[in-house]
């Protein structure tokens, strides 16, 4: 089933991209929860974790690779950042498309509320 992000995906509602090829589009967090809060996602349709598959593992890598080159291009790798997925209603979840949180800027707590 689409989402908004697939919209975002086909360029259909505006977002703004920081990121993009032809497997992977990283979009700044419309409502950030930190200084700097970017969505990294694949294009491929994918609902939540439980839904990977063993042929989605390159793609998935793939994502941390967009998220250590935006950190180090945005300046932020040294100090830091966090990276997450929420998966469904415990987790969090609230677009099912699946997508990785970056987060950096402030020092983060652990554990999350
Ligand atoms: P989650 O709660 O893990 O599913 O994260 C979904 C994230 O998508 C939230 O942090 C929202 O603020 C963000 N979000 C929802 N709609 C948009 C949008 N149109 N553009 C950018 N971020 C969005």
């Amino acid at each position: 089933m689409s989402t908004i992000f697939s919209k975002i995906i086909q360029k259909e509602i505006p977002a703004k991209i920081v990121y993009e090829d032809d497997e992977v589009l990283a979009f700044e967090d419309i409502s950030p929860q930190a200084p700097v809060h970017i969505l990294i996602i694949p294009k491929k349709e994918i609902p939540t974790l439980n839904h990977l598959q063993a042929e989605d593992a390159v793609l998935m890598g793939k994502l941390f690779l967009v998220a250590q080159k935006i950190a180090k291009e945005q300046g932020f790798a040294e100090q830091g950042y966090r990276t997450v997925f929420n998966c469904n209603e415990d987790g969090g979840q609230t677009v099912d498309h699946i997508h990785l949180h970056l987060l950096a800027g402030r020092s983060l707590t652990w554990p999350p509320g």
